[in-house]
């Protein structure tokens, strides 16, 4: 149990000798079958980082290892990238004129027509595209599309399938549908799954471990959850979404003292009271979200925001208390 399918060892690649861009030593390690999300802004180094996992990108130091065996990079092999692997980037890079079934099915060999034939449609099956079989690409939504990419990656017994910000085209019903997708089939085939996003949700939704990227390096690996209650930095806070993050200065305002410059919490973290006599807050907006609400609350001219589990319980303008009870300085 718990077999490593993928070590990264000291990895680097710098594009510029004199400019930092790219990747930074960076460690970390995946089990088989595990969801892997790595999460950083725009420019942090996911493709980078992805493209030297497949065998894509040189790195200058440090190498990646599939199964104990070292990945080959572009300059050892005829073709680039590892055979066990495949990538499907934000462009798909489909036939846009071959219909659905062709795309997937040309990744097969010839040698066996029923046996292609029947794989190529378990596979649609498996990415609920079956109903698109005899349709262009060219006729196909962007999520489609991205469903076809999969499929066509998954057909030749990949092991690892690597994933450049897979929901970046794909509305966000879609999105969701694609994410049990994905989950389902990391689960039912014991598929390795890395994928790459600036956008936290995906990564927190679906992953086993989640790692933070920050200009090039690797600022936190763990499952998502402790990431998400203990974040390391105050740029892995920022990068997970939710957060509020007030200044000290703002902090002060409610009575909070830190000798850090940043205070930080979840709006799930407050405490609505209405018994507790100071900090009071008055509601400015309240942001109806279903089964609760968001409270956007203001006191000394800082905001925050808290949920209010009893929907409608505090209107806009009520004066109410809050507390925040558990917060983390950066
Ligand atoms: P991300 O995928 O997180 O947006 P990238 O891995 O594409 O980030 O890029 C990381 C950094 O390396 C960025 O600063 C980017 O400008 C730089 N970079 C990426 N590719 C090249 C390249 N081929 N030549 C020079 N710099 C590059
Ligand atoms: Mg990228």
């Amino acid at each position: 149990m718990n077999e490593q399918i993928i070590t990264v060892n000291k990895l680097t690649k710098q594009y510029q000798q004199t400019q930092a861009s790219g990747i930074t030593d960076i460690n970390f390690s995946i089990t088989k079958g595990d969801i892997v999300a790595i999460i950083g802004e725009s420019g942090s180094g996911k493709s980078t980082l992805l493209k030297c996992i497949y065998g894509l990108l040189k790195p200058d130091a440090g190498e990646v290892l599939m199964n104990d065996k070292r990945v080959k990079g572009p300059d050892e092999q005829l073709i680039p990238g590892n055979a066990e692997m495949k990538m499907v980037t934000q462009d798909f890079s489909l036939n846009i004129y071959a219909k659905v079934y062709d795309n997937i099915a040309s990744m097969l060999s010839n040698t066996d027509i029923k046996a292609k034939e029947s794989k190529t449609l378990e596979m649609m099956e498996h990415l609920h595209i079956t109903k698109l079989k005899d349709k262009k690409i060219i006729e196909l939504s962007g999520g489609e599309q991205q469903r076809v990419a999969i499929a066509k990656a998954l057909i030749s017994d990949t092991k690892v399938l690597l994933l450049d910000e897979p929901f970046s085209q794909v509305d966000s019903l879609l999105k969701n549908q694609l994410r049990a997708d994905i989950k389902r089939l990391a689960k039912e085939t014991g598929l390795t799954i890395i994928l790459v996003s600036h956008d936290p949700t995906d990564g927190l939704f679906l992953a086993d471990q989640l790692l933070i990227l920050k200009q090039g390096q690797l600022l936190q690996n763990d499952k998502p959850e402790t990431i998400y209650q203990n974040p390391s930095d105050l740029y892995t806070a920022q990068i997970l979404g939710n957060a509020v993050i007030l200044t000290r200065e703002e902090a002060l305002q409610l009575g909070i003292k830190t000798a850090k410059q940043h205070v930080v919490f979840y709006p799930e973290w407050v405490e609505l009271k209405s018994t507790w006599q100071s900090r009071r807050f008055e509601v400015k907006e309240v942001y109806y979200k279903g089964f609760y609400d968001e409270l956007l609350l203001e006191r000394n001219g800082v905001k925050i925001r808290a949920l209010q589990l009893n929907s409608g319980e505090h209107k806009k303008n009520d004066h109410i208390q809050a507390n925040i009870g558990h917060f983390l300085e950066f």
